[in-house]
């Protein structure tokens, strides 16, 4: 992603709305989409800290949850211990390794057999879909490999 023009995105949608975007919005959001590997709010407060010293992790965890709730960042839940947040809202899907809780994107048509359900089929109203794969990844396999 062009880090540039999803700031710009944010900029318009927020001066569209008259929503005030404050410096540590911004900086959080940037942090957000430069961060291609799904950051926990902890992460990007460790990088924010080097630039502003004062900022805190509840500032970083509110401005996560609002980018949320504004369509600019989608939370997920990996293991559903901690949050980890994506700035890439569109639609794909995540392999989660339980060993190293390293979050991936995968295209599902990479993997066979791997079963994507059409909304279409379903009578329910489906407003999000998120699919995870959860197992363990290929750094970690080779890792306990070379450990016997
Ligand atoms: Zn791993
Ligand atoms: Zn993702």
């Amino acid at each position: 992603m062009n880090v540039a023009a999803e700031i710009e995105k944010l900029r318009e949608y927020c001066k569209e709305r008259s929503i005030p975007l404050t410096q540590q919005r911004l900086e959080v959001y940037r942090e957000l989409v430069w961060s291609r590997d799904h950051p926990s709010p902890e992460e990007i407060h460790r990088h924010l800290r080097e630039k502003y010293p004062t900022i805190s992790l509840a500032t970083v965890y509110n401005n996560l949850e609002a980018l949320s709730r504004m369509g600019f960042a989608r939370k997920i839940n990996p293991l559903s211990d901690h949050a980890r947040f994506d700035g890439d809202t569109s639609e794909h899907c995540h392999f989660i390794c339980t060993s190293c809780k390293s979050v991936y994107d995968v295209d599902p048509k990479t993997i066979k057999g791997a079963i994507v359900p059409d909304p279409d089929s379903f009578d329910h109203e489906i407003t999000r879909k998120q699919i995870q794969y959860v197992g363990i990844c290929n750094l970690c396999i080779n890792n306990t490999r070379e450990g016997n």
